[in-house]
């Protein structure tokens, strides 16, 4: 039940081989150097006085150390709580006053903004750890011996608490349990097909539940090998690519290795493609099916519950969709307004439940409240369907959800209309303010780079494929939407720039 015991348990009797390999420098760490480093990085936090429980927050950037440094957290016993590279110290003054943690450990760069910030928050210790691994906190591991014998916890006790991207507003602390991260990770390594055979590209973030408790745990718990990227580098990935079995990505990351003639060959060796975070167009999956005889594994999931839904690994990948519910998961979709089951086929609320879910939020028991029904049933905030042969499909977020003239509309499906006219590249449709309607139907659209396309030849194409109260009343032409470091479209910073346009 302890999860990292259960990260090591594949690994035992493998001891030497790569875990972890730079893909940069090339210097690899075998699954006991990494392990003892983890051991080590546990005996440095117990010698500062970190008791179970304890909240160790970390924002610095990608390194084995990190990994090592949450890998020691959950052996002491304590709980990891990682923070995006690119939140501000004002934000982490948000974070570290709202779950006060003992330890924090940042970039040395940022050593002197970060500390007055932690001393006002009550955080007993601030360490350093830099991109090339040095600082205090290294060479405080490196003053323990190995050896240190994991905490005993139960499954129900909290590993880790992980903030959500703060999409849909202000970010929610998810308490997330030893159990709920172990046996998601297993479930995902076995319909993933993940041995000790796999070389992953890893290339996403480890602050997100994406590349630390998708990518790190599942390699773990196959005792596979990584190729570590500090970030997403087109060149790298393409250079190793023909080492490799398997990549997990964005769906920026695929959009971005398209726009690359070196993609062409380059996956020979490649077993499988996952895409996450955020939608995949169906275009993005199409063509890369088309450059690389792969079919792109989309799957869906959430800080809060790790993964729910997959496509599956033998059978038909289907774009557009997120696949079944993955074995252990239920799901169902309810109305958003009564809250009651719908009949198969219609669109509404997502709701899922399984040992995948997390405990709740930190500090909100109301917000827990609202979402995490007393049966166990977590309510998404996502609104998808189910179709007959059982694929989900995600529709949007019940917060992007339009209602104009008393019409529920759904952006995504404007969006697909407008993606496929002629010198569009992407879309991304919102509701804002308007005094007749309640909300009217904004289209924000990125043209083709070297096109000339006029607003109204979008709204004409649009004309005769939806009906007139689906129709935008403005066009925007911008040419990128806003997106945070997981791909995802910003939709209030959009709403915000263009809450003024009917006013
Ligand atoms: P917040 O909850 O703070 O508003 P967030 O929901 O973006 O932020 P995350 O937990 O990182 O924070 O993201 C989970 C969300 O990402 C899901 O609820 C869903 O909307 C979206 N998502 C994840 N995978 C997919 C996918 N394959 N297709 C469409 N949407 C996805
Ligand atoms: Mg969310």
């Amino acid at each position: 039940n302890h999860l990292a015991r259960s990260l090591r348990a594949a690994s035992l009797g493998h001891a030497d081989a790569p875990f972890l390999e730079h893909g940069l420098t090339s210097e690899i760490s075998s699954y006991r150097r990494f392990f003892e480093g983890a051991e080590q990085m546990a005996a440095a936090l117990v010698a500062l006085g970190v008791e179970p429980g304890d909240r160790v927050a970390v924002q610095a950037p990608k390194t084995v150390a990190m990994l090592q440094l949450y890998v020691g957290t959950v052996l002491a016993g304590a709980v990891f709580l990682p923070l995006n590279t690119a939140y501000t110290p004002a934000e982490v003054d948000y974070f570290l006053s709202d779950a006060s943690p003992r330890v924090l450990v940042c970039d040395p760069g940022a050593l002197d903004a970060l500390a007055p910030v932690a001393t006002a928050c009550n955080v007993a210790h601030v360490l350093t750890l830099g991109p090339d691994e040095t600082g205090t906190l290294t060479d405080a591991r490196d003053e323990h011996a190995p050896g240190f014998a994991a905490v005993r916890r139960e499954a129900s006790d909290l590993a880790a608490i992980l903030y959500t991207s703060g999409t849909t507003g202000r970010s929610k602390g998810a308490m997330l349990t030893h159990g709920a991260l172990a046996s998601n990770s297993e479930t995902l390594r076995d319909v993933w097909r993940f041995t000790r055979d796999d070389v992953l590209i890893h290339a996403l973030p480890i602050y997100h539940t994406h590349g630390l408790f998708v990518a790190t745990n599942v390699t773990l718990m196959a005792a596979g090998s990584c190729l570590f990227l500090p970030g997403f580098d087109a060149d790298a990935i393409l250079r190793l690519m023909p080492r490799a079995t398997a990549m997990m990505g964005v769906p920026t990351f695929y959009t971005r290795l398209l726009q690359r003639p070196g993609l062409v060959g380059a996956a020979g060796n490649m077993r499988l493609f996952v895409s996450g975070s955020a939608p995949l167009l169906a275009e993005t999956h199409d063509r890369w099916r088309e450059i690389t005889g792969h079919a792109i594994l989309e799957r869906y999931g959430m800080t809060e519950t790790n993964m729910n839904t997959s496509n599956p690994y033998d059978g038909d990948r289907r774009a557009g969709t997120v696949g079944f519910p993955l074995p252990g998961v239920e799901l169902k979709i309810t109305d958003p307004e009564t809250g009651s089951e719908m009949p198969q086929g219609e669109t509404g609320i997502l709701e899922v439940r399984g040992p995948n879910v997390f405990a709740g939020y930190w500090k909100m028991p109301e917000k827990t409240a609202e979402e995490l029904r007393a049966d166990g049933f977590f309510i998404t905030g996502d609104l998808g369907r189910v179709d007959e042969d059982g694929y989900v499909t995600i529709v949007g977020r019940a917060k992007d959800l339009i209602i104009t003239g008393g019409l529920n509309v759904y952006p995504k499906e404007i969006e697909a209309e407008i993606d496929d006219l002629p010198g569009v590249v992407e879309s991304a449709v919102i509701g804002v303010p308007h005094a007749d309607f309640g909300e009217a139907i904004v289209a924000v659209v990125v043209p083709q780079v070297g096109t000339e396309i006029d607003p109204g030849d979008i709204l004409d194409g649009l004309r005769n494929r939806l009906a007139g109260f689906k129709l935008p009343k403005e066009v925007i032409l911008t040419p990128a939407l806003p997106r945070n470091t997981m791909g995802k479209v910003q939709k209030n910073i959009l709403r915000d720039e263009h809450q003024g346009l009917f006013r």
